[in-house]
């Protein structure tokens, strides 16, 4: 098997597919009260094209898949996805990414299909906060899919977007929950990405102001060793059964390991969270390309990859500010 190398010497085995642009929820930092403008349905890629890329990349000794939107389960029969990824050769890791508002009833098949761990998106421990940053009143959805995920034994990670004067007070509380959840919670950076182009306001959380926090009302968090390719910066308490990870998403620490490309829902490769696409899968499938010129172009675009998350910024097209929602690159 050839494997797929950047023009770093980085080796890409992951991808992370935004399978829709569309969400139930109206994260504030994520998009606009309105929502952004949809691509039309038949501009999403089928689960066919998605599946057919799949054992392209497989082929290529990619072997962990993230599904992630938008919402993944406000697209109609996810799951035939799931089946179809899960029966790929060489796909080992399949996970996702969720909201948690529509999860619950396919965790079991979920688990049944191989997926171990799931990232669940919570940014309170607070009903009326939860409501405020997601425009909608979803906490106790999501909080009963944590509760079903732990009775599933699914390794759990909860990522929070820490922002000032939003959900601050709840740093503490999420770090007092790993005392007795066996969950990982991840506190991110918050990124630029709402759709709207307007920077977050205020003060910033970046990682070592998240870190110093912590550490004064938990003097004991220590640093552990970060699993390779990790984007997250890993810390434990002692006698706590749950982990803490802090993410630099706008710091940018991690570009060094990156080992992923991701995929908007339009098909478009990025093969870095910050650039504004490489070039357009579903158009070359669509186009009639074979599964060999699908192969040449996703080697021209790794050997031609932005060597961090700055210099990919600084060769966008479409210039700055970024004017994209999260939703389209699925984080
Ligand atoms: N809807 C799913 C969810 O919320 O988990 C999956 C898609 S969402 C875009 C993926 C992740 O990106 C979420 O954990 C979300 O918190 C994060 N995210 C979205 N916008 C962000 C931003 N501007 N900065 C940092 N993280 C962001
Ligand atoms: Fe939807 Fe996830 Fe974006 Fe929130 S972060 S609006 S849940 S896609």
């Amino acid at each position: 098997m050839s494997f797929l190398f950047d023009n770093h010497g980085r080796r890409i085995n992951y991808v992370r597919l935004a399978i829709t642009d569309r969400c139930n929820l109206r994260c504030t930092y994520c998009m606009p009260e309105e929502g952004i403008k949809l691509e039309p349905k038949s501009g999403l890629m089928t689960f066919e094209e998605i599946l057919r890329m799949m054992h392209v990349f497989a082929g290529f000794g990619v072997n962990k898949v993230r599904i992630t939107g938008g919402e993944p389960f406000v697209r109609r029969d996810v799951m035939d996805l799931f089946r179809g990824l899960a029966g790929i050769p060489g796909i080992d890791t399949l996970t996702l990414t969720t909201n948690g508002t529509h999860t619950a009833p396919h965790i079991a098949e979920l688990k049944e299909l191989g997926v171990r761990s799931v990232n669940l998106s919570l940014d309170s421990l607070d009903r009326e906060r939860f409501r405020s940053i997601t425009r909608r009143d979803e906490f106790d959805r999501v909080w009963a899919t944590l509760e079903a995920l732990l009775r599933h034994e699914l390794e759990v990670k909860i990522n929070v977007v820490l922002m000032q004067g939003r959900n601050d007070v709840d740093l503490l509380p999420f770090v007092a929950l790993t005392q007795n959840c066996p969950v990982s919670v991840r506190f991110i950076e918050e990124m630029p990405f709402n759709g709207s182009g307007a920077n977050p306001a205020g003060g910033y959380w970046d990682w070592k102001r998240i870190a110093s926090a912590i550490q004064e009302s938990f003097p004991g968090l220590y640093k552990v060793e970060d699993p390779p390719n990790s984007t997250a910066l890993h810390y434990r308490i002692p006698g706590h059964l749950g982990g803490i990870g802090i993410i630099p998403a706008f710091s940018r620490t991690f570009c060094g390991t990156c080992n992923r490309l991701r995929v908007t829902p339009q098909g478009v490769l990025k093969t870095c969270l910050y650039d504004d696409g490489i070039f357009n899968i579903r158009d070359l499938m669509r186009a009639g390309a074979s599964n060999d010129a699908l192969k040449t172009a996703l080697l021209e675009a790794a050997g031609n990859r932005a060597k961090d998350g700055f210099e990919a910024e600084s060769r966008r097209f479409s210039g700055l500010p970024v004017r994209e929602s999260m939703t389209t690159i699925g984080g």
